[in-house]
C-alpha cells in the first residue's frame, strides 16, 4: 500500500513547527520531516516526533455519551442534540457558560464564540489562556497597544542577546530554544533567570536562580543598574515612551539596589550587575518569557516590567529585540484572536464598545439579537461564581479543555463543576472533566481536520486532514453548527466547509483581513496584522510607532509585591508548578502516547539535597505534600537543580495532581491565578 504524506501543523507547544503525517490505509501510523517550513525546518522535538501515537488510541471517543444514573450510555447524535438544544434553551443568556479551546482551530474558536453570544445570548466565553498569559494579553496591550508577541521566532536568532526569565525554552518550546542557541553561537549573549537550573539554564552564559514571585523587583534592578550606568536608549525613552520620569523615580530607588534586590531575590548583586550590562549594552537584546512571568497575582505588572526593559533599552520595534512571549498551547493565541474571552470579541475588539457590538450583532443577524454589551466572567471567576454563589451559572458547554487537572486548588474546582445542573464536554477522550458531564460529544483531533491556527508568533497557518475521524466523532466545527441548528439557529450557521467560516472571520477582524487560504496554504503562512489581500504581513510589531492611537509606548511605574501566600512556619517550603518536555498540560494526549509515558510514565516532586536531608528523604522515596488546599503523594526527585527552600512539581499526572496543592489566588486585572508561588509542608511517608 502506497504510503501518503499530508503537512500539518504540531498539536502541542505554540511555536507552529511543521511535519508531515505518514498516512498508511487511511491511518495516521508515523510522521516524518517536512523541511520548507520556516520555523522549524523539518527539525521538531520529542512531543513532535511521537505526535501520531495518539490518534488512534483505543481510548478515543467515538459515540456521543448520555449519563444515566450516574454511567454514560451510548446515543445518537440527533438523542445528545435534542437533549442538549432542551437544556440549553431552559436557561437564561447568563446562567450559561462556554470554554473554548486553545487546541481547536481560529475557525472552532470563532464559532464557540458566536454561539455563547449569539445562540444563548451569554457573556461568559473564556479559555485556557486564562491560566497561561492573559497577563501577556493585558500587560502588553496597556504597554503597546497589542498584547500579543513583538518579535518573530525567526529573529530572535539575530539577537545579540537573549534574555529568558520565567521560560524553561529549551524543554518547553525546544524550536525556539534553538533559535537562542542560534544567537549565542552567532557570538550573542545568553541570560537565564530561573528559579530551577533547568536545561535551558544550563546552556546559557550567566544564570541566575531566584526565588519565584521576585520578578518585579529584579527587573527594577536590572532598570536601575541600566539607568544609573547611562545605558538607556535616550532616543527611545524621550521620543517614543510616555512615563520614563515616573519609571525611573521607582527603579532607581535604593530598595532595587542591586544589594537590596540580592536579599529579596537571592540573585547575588554581581549576577544583577553583569545582567543588566549586557542587557543595556547590546546592540539587540530579545527577551523571552513564559509562565514564570505570568502565572502570579503580579502576573499584569511582571509583564508591564519586561516591557519596561524592553522600551527602556529600545527594544521594541528592533530586529534581534522585542518581548517575546512564547504562547502554550498550539492555538491559544489564536483563541484569543478569535475572541473566546470575556471582554472582546475578534481582534481584541472591545465587547463594550458600542459601535463594535453592532457591528457584530448587524453581521452575524441574529434576529432575537446577542449578548448585551458587558464583559463576561473569566474561568477561574466562574469557579468562584460557581461555589460561592450557587444558582447564578447553571449550566456549562466545554470544548477541548480539562479544568479537572489544568485549573487550581482542584477540590474547589470539582465543587465548582459538581455544582452545574447541567455540563456538555466536547474532547478526543473521556477526560478527568468529562468524566462529570452530563453529555460527552466526541471531536475529531488535529490529524482529521482542517482549518488554522496561530502559533505564539502571530504566525497563521494551515491544518490539513490526514485520516477521517474514528467511529462517529466530528469535527468541532461540524458539532456547533449542527447544535445551533437544532436550537433554530441554521440560517446564522450556514457553513458547508471551514473555509467560509475563516473568510467570515476576516470580514470582521482588522487584523485577519487581508488573509485567506489561498494566501495561507503556503509554508510560512502569514503574521497578523495583514489588513490587506496585498499586505506581506508582520513579523515584527511596532517599527516605528507602537499600537496605542498616538502610537507611543506607555511605560509604567511598578513596585514589588510579594506572593499572596509565602513560606511560614507550618508550610515552610515556596511551592512552584511546571511541566517537562515529555508531556503536555494534563497528560491527556502525551500519557496516551506510549514512547513519550514510557519516558515519564508519573510525576515527581524536586526537592534540594540540603533539603531532602533535613527531611531524611532519599531520591525516589515518596513524600506526602501538604498545602493549605490539599495534600498528594509522589515520589521526591532529590536534585541540586533547585533552590534551598523551594519544591517544584509538573502538573501533568493525575495520580499526584500539583493542583490539588496550588492557590487560586489572582492577578486583579488578568484573573490569572498564582501557579508559580504557594506555601507547602513536606514529610516523609
Ligand atoms: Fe511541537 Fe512545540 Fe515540539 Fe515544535 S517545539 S515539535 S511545536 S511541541
Amino acid at each position: 500500500m502506497e504510503l501518503k504524506y499530508v503537512q500539518t501543523t504540531c498539536p502541542y507547544c505554540g511555536t507552529g513547527c511543521s511535519f508531515n503525517l505518514v498516512v498508511k490505509d487511511g491511518k495516521v501510523v508515523g510522521t516524518q520531516p517536512y523541511t520548507r517550513s520556516p520555523v522549524n525546518e523539518g527539525r521538531v522535538c520529542p512531543k513532535g516526533t511521537y505526535a501520531h501515537e495518539f490518534v488512534n488510541s483505543p481510548d478515543r471517543l467515538t459515540k456521543p455519551l448520555i449519563k444515566k444514573d450516574g454511567k454514560f450510555v451510548e446515543a445518537t447524535w440527533d438523542e445528545a442534540y435534542d437533549l442538549i438544544a432542551q437544556k440549553f434553551k431552559s436557561y437564561k443568556p447568563d446562567e450559561f457558560a462556554a470554554l473554548a479551546s486553545a487546541r481547536v482551530s481560529n475557525e472552532e474558536n470563532y464559532l464557540l464564540m458566536k454561539f455563547t453570544r449569539g445562540v444563548m445570548k451569554s457573556r461568559h466565553i473564556d479559555h485556557c489562556a486564562r491560566l497561561c498569559h492573559a497577563s501577556t494579553v493585558a500587560g502588553l496591550a496597556a504597554s503597546f497597544g497589542s498584547g500579543a508577541m513583538t518579535n518573530s521566532i525567526l529573529d530572535i536568532a539575530e539577537s545579540k542577546c537573549v534574555f529568558i526569565i520565567g521560560s524553561n525554552t529549551f524543554e518547553q518550546h525546544p524550536l525556539i530554544g534553538r533559535k537562542a542557541m542560534q544567537a549565542k553561537l552567532n557570538g550573542g549573549k545568553l541570560i537565564v533567570f530561573d528559579p530551577r537550573y533547568t536545561p535551558t539554564a544550563k546552556q546559557a552564559d550567566l544564570y541566575a536562580s531566584f526565588y519565584s514571585g521576585t520578578d518585579v523587583a529584579i527587573l527594577n534592578c536590572l532598570m536601575g543598574e541600566i539607568i544609573r550606568n547611562g545605558w538607556e536608549d535616550k532616543e527611545w525613552v524621550s521620543t517614543r515612551a510616555k512615563g520614563y520620569e515616573e519609571l525611573k523615580a521607582v527603579v532607581l530607588k535604593d530598595d532595587y539596589l542591586p544589594e537590596n534586590v540580592s536579599k529579596i531575590s537571592g540573585i547575588p548583586a554581581e549576577q544583577l550587575k553583569t545582567a543588566a550590562e549586557w542587557i543595556g549594552t547590546a546592540e539587540s537584546c530579545a527577551l523571552l518569557y513564559s509562565m514564570g512571568i505570568t502565572q502570579h497575582t503580579v502576573g499584569v505588572d511582571n509583564v508591564k516590567s519586561t516591557a519596561n526593559l524592553q522600551m527602556l533599552t529600545g527594544n521594541i520595534g528592533r530586529r534581534g529585540g522585542g518581548v517575546n512571549a512564547l504562547r502554550g498551547q498550539n492555538n491559544v493565541q489564536g483563541a484569543c484572536d478569535m475572541g473566546a474571552l470575556p471582554v472582546v470579541f475578534t481582534g481584541y475588539q472591545k465587547v463594550t464598545d458600542p459601535a463594535t457590538h453592532k457591528k457584530f450583532a448587524d453581521a452575524w443577524g441574529f434576529p432575537d439579537g446577542i449578548c448585551e454589551p458587558k464583559n463576561g466572567y473569566e474561568v477561574t471567576v466562574m469557579m468562584d461564581v460557581l461555589t460561592d454563589n450557587p444558582g447564578e451559572l447553571k449550566c456549562m458547554y466545554i470544548m477541548g479543555e480539562n479544568p479537572m487537572l489544568s485549573d487550581p486548588d482542584l477540590n474547589h474546582v470539582r465543587e465548582a463543576i459538581g455544582n452545574l445542573e447541567f455540563l456538555v464536554v466536547q474532547d478526543i477522550f473521556l477526560t478527568e472533566t468529562a468524566e462529570m458531564a452530563d453529555v460527552v460529544l466526541p471531536a475529531a483531533c488535529y490529524a482529521e481536520r482542517g482549518g488554522t491556527q496561530t502559533s505564539t508568533e502571530r504566525r497563521v497557518q494551515m491544518w490539513r486532514k490526514a485520516q477521517d475521524p474514528p467511529g462517529e466523532a466530528k469535527e468541532d466545527w461540524q458539532i456547533i453548527s449542527e447544535l445551533a441548528a437544532k436550537m433554530g439557529y441554521a440560517k446564522q450557521f450556514p457553513y458547508q466547509d471551514i473555509e467560509e467560516i475563516f473568510n467570515e472571520i476576516a470580514a470582521v477582524t482588522p487584523s485577519y483581513h487581508g488573509m485567506n487560504y489561498e494566501r495561507l496554504n503556503k509554508p510560512e503562512g502569514l503574521h497578523w496584522p495583514c489588513p490587506t489581500t496585498e499586505h506581506p504581513g508582520t513579523p515584527i510589531l511596532h517599527i516605528g510607532k507602537c499600537s496605542h492611537p498616538d502610537g507611543m509606548g506607555v511605560m509604567h511605574a511598578i513596585e514589588w509585591k510579594p506572593p499572596a501566600e509565602v513560606p511560614d512556619e507550618e508550610y515552610p517550603y515556596l511551592f512552584t508548578t511546571g511541566r517537562c518536555i515529555w508531556h503536555w498540560h494534563t497528560g491527556s494526549m502525551t500519557r496516551r502516547s506510549e514512547t513519550l509515558d514510557a519516558e515519564v510514565p508519573t510525576g515527581w516532586i524536586e526537592i534540594s539535597p540540603d533539603d531532602a536531608k533535613a527531611l531524611g528523604v532519599q531520591n525516589k522515596e515518596m513524600v506526602r505534600v501538604t498545602s493549605r488546599r490539599g495534600s498528594i503523594e509522589v515520589p521526591a526527585k532529590v536534585t541540586p537543580d533547585i533552590k534551598n527552600g523551594v519544591m517544584f512539581m509538573p502538573f501533568h499526572f493525575v495520580e499526584c495532581a500539583a493542583n490539588i496543592l496550588t492557590h487560586n489566588a489572582l492577578d486583579p486585572i488578568a484573573k490569572i491565578p498564582e501557579f508559580k508561588a504557594c506555601a507547602v509542608k513536606v514529610e516523609k511517608i
